[in-house]
Order: structure tokens, then sequence, then C-alpha cells
């Protein structure tokens, strides 16, 4: 691990042209990261198409993690009936598929991640949310879970564009008031390590789904890892 992340902090340097400094905040992806709520998700957006005729593959959903509902409405909208689908109608069918999710009941906790923001905590760095998720029924188990690690959030109702554009951890950044290379992000979907590797940001990617071995490299992770545990063991590595 601790080859990978000499080589990682190298090619952070050559693709952004920052040194990695001091680490002062860490930005967590949500849905993936720190809950294990993405078959949920998909499967909750596959109900709401069957239940207003829109078709849908369950398993197309994975690839559309990290887009705000909008976003995700629009592409089914642009292929069912060739145009996008009005703000109204966004809300409408987002409530639909919010409310099949919130049937499932809680989100589980991501293994590893209680730890991962623990270690974050301790070594007193400031801890951001940055999600495309404007769901509500788990956006509010976050203090239950986690204290108040997340007081700093960005939601699907924070920025104009969301992941992959770079909004989202960018305005993270912000919120943290620090510098790109002074701060990590954590994400499990190649839209998310996107975003957060445009912003020019040392992105740690995390397999925690059907993706295959080395599609977040290919998404512009700056290293990959394949569980919360060994993310947790790569933050350690990096801020110590
Ligand atoms: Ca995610």
């Amino acid at each position: 691990m601790k080859d990978l992340i000499a080589l990682a902090k190298n090619n952070y340097t050559r693709r952004t042209g920052h040194t990695l400094d001091e680490i002062q905040a860490v930005l967590f992806d949500m849905d993936g990261i720190l809950y294990d709520s993405m078959p949920g998700h998909a499967r909750a957006w596959k109900m709401m198409c069957d239940s207003v005729g829109i078709e849908a593959d369950e398993n197309e959903f994975f690839a559309y993690e990290g887009r705000t509902g909008a976003d995700t409405i629009n592409i089914l909208y642009q292929r069912q009936y060739h145009h996008a689908a009005d703000a109204e109608t966004c809300k409408r069918l987002y409530d639909i598929k919010a409310d099949f999710f919130k049937s499932f009941g809680e989100p589980k906790l991501m293994p590893g991640a209680k730890d991962t923001v623990d270690l974050a905590l301790n070594k007193n760095l400031e801890c951001v949310l940055v999600t495309g998720s404007g769901q509500a029924s788990i956006l509010s188990k976050l203090n239950a879970d986690f204290g108040d690690a997340f007081s700093l959030r960005v939601t699907a109702h924070d920025v104009k564009r969301g992941k992959p554009d770079p909004e989202p951890y960018l305005t993270g950044i912000n919120k943290a008031n620090t510098h790109p290379s002074q701060a990590i992000a954590i994400d499990n979907a190649p839209l998310g390590v996107e975003s957060a590797s445009k912003a020019g940001i040392f992105t740690i990617g995390v397999i925690t789904g059907p993706l295959k071995h080395g599609a977040l490299l290919a998404a512009g992770a700056d290293i990959e890892v394949n569980s919360m545990a060994e993310c947790r063991l790569c933050l350690a590595l990096l801020t110590r």
C-alpha cells in the first residue's frame, strides 16, 4: 500500500501541477461510501419506472450513480420520449422513487465507513459530505450515524451542475475553506471520481459495488481500493 501511495502522489502532481499538501479536509460521497445503499436506489428507480411506464433496466442505474435525480430522469425521458422532463415532472418522479427507497427501511452503514470517518475526525480533519442525492430519508440519518461529523454538506440542492461536473467537489472545497491540494475525496462511482479528479483533488476510488477492477482508475482516481477498510488504511498513510 505504501508504494502504491507514493506512486499515486507522483501521478497527482503530474496531472494537477500541485504537490499534495498537508491535508485539511476529507470529502466523502454518501451512497456506496457511507451507506450500502446503491442496490436499494437501483431497485427504487426501476420500481418508479415500472409504475409510470418508463422502460428501464435495474442495472443501468449503477452507471448513473452520482448524478442528480433530475439528470437521471432526463436520461430516461430523452431515451423514451426524445425530450427533457420539465421541473415539475422531475420532482414528481423523484418523489415516487424516494418513497419506494424509503419503503425498504433504513440503509445499512458501509462496513469500514464509520472507522474511516472517525480516523478523519481524530486527525482534526474537516469532513464534508459531497453527494448528488436529495434523498431526505438517508440525509436525515447522517447525524444519528455520524454525530455532527457532516455539518458541512453539498447535496443535489446546492449545485447547478451535478457529478461528473467538478462543481459539487469544488463547492465542498469552498465549504471547507481549503484548497484542492489540501483535501482528499472518497467516491465509489466513475462519475463521482471524475468530478473529484477534475476538481483537482486527490481522489481515492473505492470499489464497493459491481464495478470491474480498474474502472475507477480509468475515471481518474489517483488510487483505487476494494473496501472502506482499505480506504481507511490509505487515508491513515496519506495523513500521518
Ligand atoms: Ca456513490
